[in-house]
């Protein structure tokens, strides 16, 4: 099945300068970059990003981070999209991401971990929404 996930590349990756380098490995796993825009998070699109998790420890500190650096907002569409970007990232912690994932090539730490991918079609939606129109999608 077909279907649309939504990524963003994190601030610890665009200041690297390794937006490039994420995106041949999106490419080869055979996942195709629809979208895609280099943006400023603002403060309120941070905190409405990651509502759920308000009440972690951590939740100060992420919407801090999201905010730092640029990031790069994408769509990315394949064969079970959702899931095989989780598995093409791998695991949140990157001390316990398989081999050959992005966060195991290059994320710093589990907070600064480099990509961030939908975990449910339905999530996907909302936060493909949240910065894309659909007329910004060229499937
Ligand atoms: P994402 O939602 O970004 O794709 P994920 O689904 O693998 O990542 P979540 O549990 O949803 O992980 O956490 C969201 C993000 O919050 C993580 O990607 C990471 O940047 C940050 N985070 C999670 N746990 C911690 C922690 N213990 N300390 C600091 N930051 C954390
Ligand atoms: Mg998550």
């Amino acid at each position: 099945m077909t279907e649309r996930t939504f990524s963003i590349i994190k601030p610890d990756a665009t200041k690297r300068n390794l937006t490039g380098k994420i995106n041949a490995v999106i490419e080869e796993a055979g996942l195709r970059i629809v979208a895609q825009r280099r943006i400023r998070m603002t403060q309120e699109e941070a905190e409405d990003f990651y509502d759920v998790h308000r009440e972690r420890p951590f939740y100060g500190e992420l919407v801090e981070f999201m905010i730092s650096e640029p990031v790069v907002v994408q769509v990315l569409e394949g064969e079970n999209a959702v899931a095989r970007y989780r598995e093409v990232m791998g695991a949140t912690n990157p001390a316990q991401a398989a081999d050959g994932t992005i966060r195991k090539l290059f994320a710093l730490s589990v907070g600064e971990n480099s990509v961030h991918g939908s975990d449910s079609a339905d999530n996907a939606k909302i936060e493909i929404a949240q910065f894309f129109d659909a007329s910004d999608i060229v499937g």
